[in-house]
């Protein structure tokens, strides 16, 4: 055990973060005893002097998909590498997420002769950023494009990672724009686990319960090491690295942040219950600056895994009163116009085609864990209308007209392009309330993720990935690429920092 009387913490104390409150700023080095009237010896209540108990080259805060990516291309170059997290469970949000990877020219896609190439993807995605305005730091959010398709097929050929042939359900330029996991959605352990397998057989430790609350500095203000706190066993462990990365998540679920950054969705509710922003507020003690932080939170619905089923197959979203009100085949679009023509909840009525093939696995699952949502199966619409207590009339109405686009192989009204199918019934339908999942701001990061403070320099030795940072743009391929593009550049940094160290030991010698 390593005890040094120079380290300090900066961030809010163990005790304060422990009860999960989201402390930004104050680094805990104070004025010196003469000028504060203090004697020294005075101490915070729950902050103990450091002792480190373990010391890496590399220490990942946060164990979902940025998180495990940012350990892998150290760890393959055989650094030292300790994955912590605060939960019991390893993976975060990505563990729970629907597992559609928006990327484009992967070996898998290749294979199942899908010819859009990742700079296909760059030249929309480009031309999406222009049309928002959204022009600023073009050059890495375009390596970040270009990453995620060199991720999966790293993380399949090395890891075993385990996705599903686009050629069972890729129907159309939408289907062939990702890959979804071996059994479908929500299958992210077909992903996760192997990764984490294949990350611990090379050997990176991972230490769980474990929540990060406080840097630790060196006499020169840098960090050096990040102290944690586990709440079940009221202990403290202290863990020097040479370099730290924050992989924290998002703060979607904090609804004090949400409500400063984005007050209109404060009363919506929320999905997940672990993305705090805690990587933001311990970056923020570091003088780390943040960006996008007023973008709205992605919304889907509360149950999730349905906001994904009409890319695959038939089926039609209509509002309490019965109408259709929005496109089915763009996972957030119906909970975002729910919110905004102000439904309340939305239905999704479909037939059992979707329980065939890629969604079997999925409309299984949701047909159990939420059976009191769904009513069905009814022969007749006027049964169906009943059941979900919405206008026959309407209904009708809305399920011909869909009836009509399809027909015509264009939806008009609401430009939906993946699954438009005919109807057959029997009917079900399944009622959902629309709720925040993921938010897009973070800490802002230079090209190698480093943090950056307001001066826009790298903060020493710090690090920030995934939907923490700033660029996490849309979800799991881009946060899993920008975690690669940090393992790297900490990889590059170790290297150099030896070979520094090395010549001038040399030179010392000579
Ligand atoms: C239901 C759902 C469905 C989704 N579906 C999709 C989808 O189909 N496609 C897509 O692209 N995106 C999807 N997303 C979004 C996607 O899951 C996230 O963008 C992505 O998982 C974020 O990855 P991450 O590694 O940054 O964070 P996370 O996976 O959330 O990991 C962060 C980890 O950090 C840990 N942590 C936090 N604070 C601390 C601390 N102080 N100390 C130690 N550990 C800490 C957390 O416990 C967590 O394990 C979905 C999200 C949800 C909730």
């Amino acid at each position: 055990m390593e005890r040094r009387e120079f380290f300090k913490l900066a961030g809010a104390s163990a005790a304060t973060l422990a009860i999960g409150g989201a402390l930004f700023g104050c680094e805990t080095e104070l004025a010196s005893p003469a000028e504060t009237n203090s004697s020294g010896d005075e101490s915070v209540v729950g902050s103990p002097q450091v002792s480190f108990e373990e010391t890496v080259d590399v220490l990942i805060v946060g164990s979902g998909i940025a998180g495990l990516s940012a350990a892998m291309p150290p760890i393959e170059e055989k650094r030292s590498v300790l994955v912590v997290d605060k939960r019991d469970l390893l993976g975060g949000e990505s563990y729970e997420a629907n597992g559609l990877f928006y990327v484009s020219g992967t070996d898998i896609q290749k294979n199942a002769g899908i010819e859009k190439t990742a700079e296909d993807a760059w030249k929309e995605r480009k031309s999406e950023l222009e049309e928002e305005g959204s022009t600023d730091d073009l050059r890495f959010k375009q390596s970040l494009v270009m990453a995620q398709a060199e991720w999966i097929d790293h993380a399949v050929s090395v890891y075993q990672a385990s996705f599903a042939d686009p050629k069972d359900y890729a129907k159309g330029p939408t289907t062939e724009s990702f890959l979804l996991p071996k059994k479908g959605i929500g299958d992210m352990d077909s992903i996760m686990s192997p990764i984490k397998e294949g990350l611990a057989g090379k050997g990176v430790s991972f230490s769980l319960g474990m929540k990060a609350v406080a840097f630790i500095l060196d006499g020169a203000n840098n960090p050096v090491g990040m102290r944690f706190f586990s709440s079940k066993s009221d202990s403290i462990l202290d863990v020097r690295a040479r370099k730290i990365v924050l992989a924290t998540g998002g703060f979607c679920s904090n609804q004090y942040m949400i409500n400063q950054n984005s007050p209109d969705q404060t009363t919506i509710g929320c999905l997940t219950v672990h993305s705090v922003g805690d990587g933001i507020a311990l970056g923020a003690t570091l003088g780390g600056q943040t960006a996008e932080m007023d973008q709205p939170a992605l919304l889907t619905s509360d149950v999730p895994q349905v906001s994904a089923w009409g890319l695959f197959g038939p089926s039609v979203n209509v509002s309490p009163q019965g109408v259709r009100f929005a496109r089915e085949d763009q996972a957030g679009k119906s909970a975002t116009e729910c919110v905004s023509q102000e439904l309340g909840f939305w239905w999704t009525v479909f037939d059992k085609q979707l329980s065939e093939g890629i969604l079997s696995r999925s409309v299984a699952y949701v047909s159990s864990k939420s059976a009191k949502r769904l009513v069905g199966p009814f022969d007749s619409l006027d049964d169906l209308a009943s059941a979900m207590k919405v206008p026959a009339d309407a209904l009708a109405d809305a399920l011909e007209a869909y009836g009509n686009a399809v027909e015509a192989g264009k939806d008009e009204e609401f430009g939906r392009q993946a699954g438009l199918k005919p109807l057959e019934g029997p009917y079900y339908a399944i009622k959902q309330f629309p709720v925040r999942y993921k938010t897009l701001g973070g800490l802002k990061t230079s090209d190698t993720g480093q943090i950056v403070n307001a001066a826009s320099l790298p903060v020493a030795n710090a690090y920030c990935c995934g939907s923490c940072a700033a660029e996490s743009a849309n979800g799991l391929a881009s946060n899993a690429a920008f975690g690669m593009i940090v393992g790297k550049a900490i990889v590059d940094e170790l290297a150099a920092e030896d070979e520094k160290a090395e010549k001038e030991s040399n030179e010392a010698q000579s």
